[in-house]
């Protein structure tokens, strides 16, 4: 079985009904004492634009020594959170014992983390967790851009008959140091979204940002994606926060946030504009994704221009230049690019970086 058939709407998950569009998520990345949780929630009820509250419980943490969650006595202030808020409340599960005591304090809906979903024997340990559970739950993508990984990981959640399945797009690890904290990669959601069309898509752009500047716009980008909401996180005083400060926001903030984004509607009849719009997602992410390939591209030839320096070598090696130019053609052509373009375009860059070493050489 490979298709995820018979995913119940986002809409109807609840007798209260999570109609707005976007859905939205927000709570602060970890769950440190009630008063925060409260205080948070509440002030993000006074906005009227949260329908769901999340915090994390229990806290994977990429390096040992961090602040890893508050754990039980955290479920029970997430449920006077329910009852003083009306908010729905959500939780990150990442083992079957975190499934069992979600349930039992009456989380309404769970998440599983990007570290999770990459590790299809954690997520079938949930999933057998989960078997005959009636629980809505969304999956977060795999920190590495696999998109297999994240359709197995939903498969085998939604094989244990949870049919009040999601996805979130949190965007996906960068080894090189680049601005966003995640490469959002926009063209892997979008993929999900034409190969699943019944699955509710939300953006994470907390985790894609990484600091506060860069929320709006990846929030922007998720509406005019038309995914189906936003998770994004919320502390009272993100400066204080035991995890993720730099990207928290108040409440307040939040807010000002969601007010200004622009939401088109899904007309129908919008499907050219649509289809234009996910065309332009995917040349934007894939231009990035060219520019920092060559900035790194660049910082490897301002390393060669010190080891010429300190060997004595000329910049200018022909022969390597000719090695260049001909394996790029090679490969170009049987891309189908032609080869006046992948020449002129090589030229270019091997223009620069000969300025660039040149700088290095002359460097004092
Ligand atoms: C989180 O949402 O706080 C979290 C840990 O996210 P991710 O799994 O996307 O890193
Ligand atoms: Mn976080």
């Amino acid at each position: 079985m490979s298709g995820l058939d018979n995913i119940k709407p986002i809409h109807n998950w609840f007798s209260k009904k999570l109609d707005t569009h976007p859905i939205v998520i927000s709570g602060p990345c970890s769950a440190e004492s009630e008063e925060q949780l409260v205080s948070t929630a509440k002030a993000l009820s006074d906005t009227k634009q949260v329908q769901i509250f999340r915090a994390g419980v229990w806290k994977p943490r990429t390096r040992p020594n961090s602040f890893e969650g508050r754990g039980l006595d955290a479920l029970q202030w997430l449920n006077t959170v329910k009852q003083e808020t009306g908010l729905l409340t959500m939780v990150e599960v990442a083992a079957p014992k975190h499934v069992e005591m979600c349930l039992r304090h009456n989380v309404d809906i769970l998440w599983v983390g990007a570290r999770t979903t990459s590790n299809p024997f954690s997520v079938q340990e949930l999933a057998s967790a989960l078997q005959g559970m009636n629980v809505p739950v969304m999956v977060k993508n795999p920190i590495n851009p696999d998109i297999n990984l994240w359709i197995g990981a939903l498969e085998r959640i939604h094989k244990a008959g949870i049919s009040k399945l999601a996805a979130i797009h949190r965007g996906f690890y960068p080894f090189e140091k680049t601005i966003l904290r995640n490469i959002p990669k926009w063209e892997i959601p979008i993929e999900l979204k034409s190969r699943f069309h019944n699955l509710p898509i939300i953006c994470d752009p907390s985790h894609i940002a990484g600091s506060r500047k860069y929320i709006h716009e990846m929030a922007q980008k998720a509406m005019d994606l038309n995914m189906d909401g936003l998770m994004i996180e919320s502390h009272i005083c993100p400066e204080e926060a035991l995890s993720d400060p730099d990207q928290q926001l108040t409440p307040e903030d939040l807010n000002q946030l969601l007010r200004g984004l622009v939401c088109r509607l899904h007309v129908v009849g919008d499907e050219e504009i649509d289809q234009l719009v996910k065309f332009r997602s995917q040349i934007d992410s894939v231009d990035a994704q060219l520019i920092e390939l060559l900035a790194q591209r660049m910082n490897i030839v301002e390393e060669i221009g010190e080891y010429k320096k300190e060997k004595n070598m000329t910049i200018l090696q022909l022969q390597r230049w000719e090695k260049v130019r001909e394996r790029g053609v090679d490969l170009a052509k049987s891309l189908g690019l032609s080869e006046k373009f992948i020449t002129q375009l090589l030229r270019m860059i091997h223009k620069e970086a000969i300025l660039r070493q040149n700088e290095v050489m002359n460097r004092k």
